[in-house]
């Protein structure tokens, strides 16, 4: 059978761009659809407007830190418009740049949104293409539970185009999402009250790193109320929103940003013409080659769920692509996955947690640091932070490393690879650290805290 395409990829974020471009380096004929914006999430609403929003956001600390290194500086003033327009005139560089390597690689580029007509069409546009493998990268879509006023609050979808800045925030939520947008509003200097429905944040993280990080986050200003649900949002007549919650509390704010989770973006998609499983929660359901239950049809990114990460669609991408147009077969492996919480401090981790670490392996041993870092010796802030190292005590391997601090994701990245080699504590002890620095205490915790 002819087709118009070897491969027709629905969707241009992170996965779907990687794959149609080293596809087609492979000599497939691909064509990609995209009915928003080329990159996806990550560029455009995600890592790469929140990394700039959390390095704008970080200043403010800086100018308080100067003070002790004997900088005077005359009260900072933050302008929003010049953030913003900044952030966008970045933004649609990128989605040039993204356009270019498309047409570079020969992937043609096809706007509007895919319709998946049978398994080997797709119609965008009212135009159908035919393709020997449709590939279903269509990312994800902010969730927002059914509450009283839900038409007042914003996603992570609008809070980077604001028109007007919120001096008084509320986040829901207690995930990366959250926990990140708290810390950058604070950072800009808006009043941001964040609320979780639990115990505590960033469920699934070590416990003790979540300890901490609230800890730290509540010395930076930011209102942590846990043990929250929102009962309804009201608007007042001056435009600011009332914010009800279940405790008989209510915070006034100018704007309310839930970042309650993402759902798979496969609404319209037309998954019901098609053989295609859902998984219980509803993401695309595929075998360990990103084929799903209807065998042209693949998926990959966050649509299929797991760790929901732009470097992770990459990496699936990519063996999407070398398994299905070389003799290489391609599997993915999930362990050992670095991420990063961008808040104010950073959190950092890799491999397991404390909890997951105990009820895997019957001997874990655990190292554990927390200092002052050198800079606020003298900067004034009490900032601290916390490094940890479980160990196997069977084998020594390195189980997980944790950290709390300034550049937890930089220093993480470096720890992935000594773990992805399978290092030992040995290792770590025969390193010899980089003076001074935060991170050569990884290599100079002796000591165990608990065995
Ligand atoms: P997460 O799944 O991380 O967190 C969702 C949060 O919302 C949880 O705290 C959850 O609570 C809470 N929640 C869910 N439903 C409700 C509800 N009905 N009412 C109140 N609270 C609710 O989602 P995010 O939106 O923060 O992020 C989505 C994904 O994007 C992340 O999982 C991550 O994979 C990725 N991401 C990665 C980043 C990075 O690498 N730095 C940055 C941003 C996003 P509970 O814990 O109780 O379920």
């Amino acid at each position: 059978m002819n087709y118009d395409y070897d491969l027709f990829v629905i969707g241009a974020g992170s996965g779907g761009v990687r794959s149609s471009r080293v596809a087609a380096s492979f000599g497939a004929k691909v064509a990609i659809c995209e009915d928003r914006y080329m990159g996806g999430t990550c560029v455009n609403v995600g890592c790469v407007p929140k990394k700039l929003y959390a390095y704008a956001s970080e200043y403010s600390s800086h100018f308080r830190d100067s003070e002790g290194f004997g900088w005077q500086i005359s009260e900072p003033h933050f302008h929003w418009p010049t953030l913003r327009n900044h952030k966008t005139t970045e933004i649609s560089r990128l989605n040039t740049v993204y356009d270019t390597l498309l047409d570079n690689a020969n992937v043609e580029v096809i706007h509007g949104r895919g319709e998946i007509v049978d398994p080997h069409t797709v119609s965008v546009a009212g135009k159908t293409y035919t393709a020997e493998r449709i590939l279903i990268a269509v990312g994800g879509w902010p969730f927002v539970p059914e509450i009283k006023g839900k038409e007042h609050v914003i996603t992570s979808n609008e809070v980077f185009d604001l028109e007007q800045f919120p001096k008084r925030l509320v986040v829901v939520g207690g995930g990366y999402i959250a926990v990140e947008f708290a810390s950058i509003f604070n950072g800009l200097a808006s009043r941001v009250t964040q609320l979780y429905r639990g115990d505590l944040f960033l469920r699934g993280f070590d416990n003790e790193v979540r300890q901490f990080a609230a800890k730290e986050i509540r010395k930076k200003g930011v209102n942590l109320h846990f043990n929250s649900d929102v009962i309804s949002i009201e608007k007042l007549s001056d435009g600011s929103l009332k914010v009800n919650l279940d405790d008989d509390v209510s915070v006034i704010a100018d704007a309310v940003l839930y970042a309650t989770g993402r759902k798979p973006h496969i609404k319209g998609l037309g998954l019901e013409n098609v053989n295609v499983r859902l998984t219980e929660d509803g993401y695309i359901d595929v075998n360990e080659q990103f084929q799903t239950s209807e065998p042209s049809i693949y998926a990959l990114g966050d649509v299929i769920g797991g760790m929901e990460l732009t470097p992770v669609a990459l990496a699936e991408g990519m063996a999407l692509a070398k398994s299905l147009y070389t003799n290489e077969i391609c599997k993915v492996d999930y362990s050992n996955i670095a991420t990063t919480v961008f808040c104010q401090p950073n959190i950092g981790t890799v491999g397991l947690t404390e909890e997951q670490a105990n009820a895997e392996y019957r001997h874990v041993v655990k190292y554990r640091s927390t200092f002052r870092p050198m800079k606020h010796s003298i900067s004034g802030s009490q900032e601290r932070t916390l490094m940890k190292l479980l160990v196997d005590g069977d084998t020594d391997k390195i189980l997980g490393a944790h950290m709390v601090g300034p550049d937890a994701g930089e220093i993480m990245q470096g720890l992935a690879i000594a773990m992805k080699a399978g290092a030992t504590k040995t290792d770590f002890d025969s390193t010899i650290g980089i003076h001074p620095t935060s991170a050569e205490e990884f290599v100079t915790m002796r000591e165990p805290v608990s065995s």
